[in-house]
């Protein structure tokens, strides 16, 4: 049945805004059918689609998170969410993606001893004025009864978006861009959050400065995994 609210403001899809019928949820039917959840095979370290064992980038330099756990392909209507999430300041939908990928994301959550999104340079966090994956960790861990910690990791060096780079250039970018605090991540399993993993490179350099401040070992939820 739907409530009050529901009838001044009928639910729309979060992806193309068209109004929903009575049983879709956050997403029409058309959106719900060009999301495809992440499967195998795919590289057990990054996981990287179509990758039947580590993948190329894995096997030449091994990442320094032991594995990434995504819910979806990046692409179709998962990107179009992520999307009005981060640029059209709709803080609200970090709730709808984080019951979307709670499914996939019980496994990494239940495995963490410290749950940490990835962390924006001030400046951007100003300018955007939240941090989508903040807001994404904090949802789903909500959702299972755990805390995130915003403190663990910063970013101490401001760095041009990643978007349009290389894996090279993007490593080259993110170096040495962020720092951990070693009272917070000591021997922990910490699990880190972030939207969209493309090359891995942010969440290499995020692991690293982990590892470094004394974290046990580091692995990744990430809500779309780009190929
Ligand atoms: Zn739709
Ligand atoms: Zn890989």
């Amino acid at each position: 049945m739907r409530s009050l609210l529901d009838l001044v403001f009928p639910p729309r899809c979060a992806a193309c805004r068209a109004f929903l019928e009575g049983h879709e949820r956050h997403l029409c039917a058309a959106c719900a059918a060009s999301i495809v959840e992440l499967s195998d095979p795919r590289c057990p370290r990054c996981a990287l689609p179509e990758a039947p064992g580590l993948c190329p980038r894995c096997r030449d330099k091994a990442p320094a998170f032991t594995r990434v756990d995504a819910a979806f392909l990046h692409g179709g209507a998962i990107a179009d969410v992520i999307s009005r999430l981060k640029y059209r300041d709709t803080p609200r939908l970090g709730a709808v993606l984080a019951e979307l990928c709670l499914p996939m994301a019980r496994e990494a959550f239940a495995w963490s001893s410290l749950i940490a999104p990835i962390p924006l340079h001030p400046h951007r966090l100003r300018w955007r004025g939240f941090n989508q994956s903040q807001l994404l960790a904090e949802a789903i861990a909500r959702l299972l009864g755990r805390r995130i910690s915003v403190r663990a990791l910063s970013r101490t060096r401001h760095t041009p978006p990643q978007v349009g780079r290389s894996g090279a250039s993007r490593l080259k970018n993110v170096a040495g861009a962020f720092a951990a605090r070693g009272d917070l991540v000591a021997n922990s399993r910490l699990l880190l959050v972030d939207d969209v993993m493309t090359t891995g490179a942010t969440a290499h350099e995020a692991s690293l400065a982990a590892l470094n401040a004394g974290a046990r070992e580091v692995r990744v939820f990430c809500v779309a995994r780009a190929m």
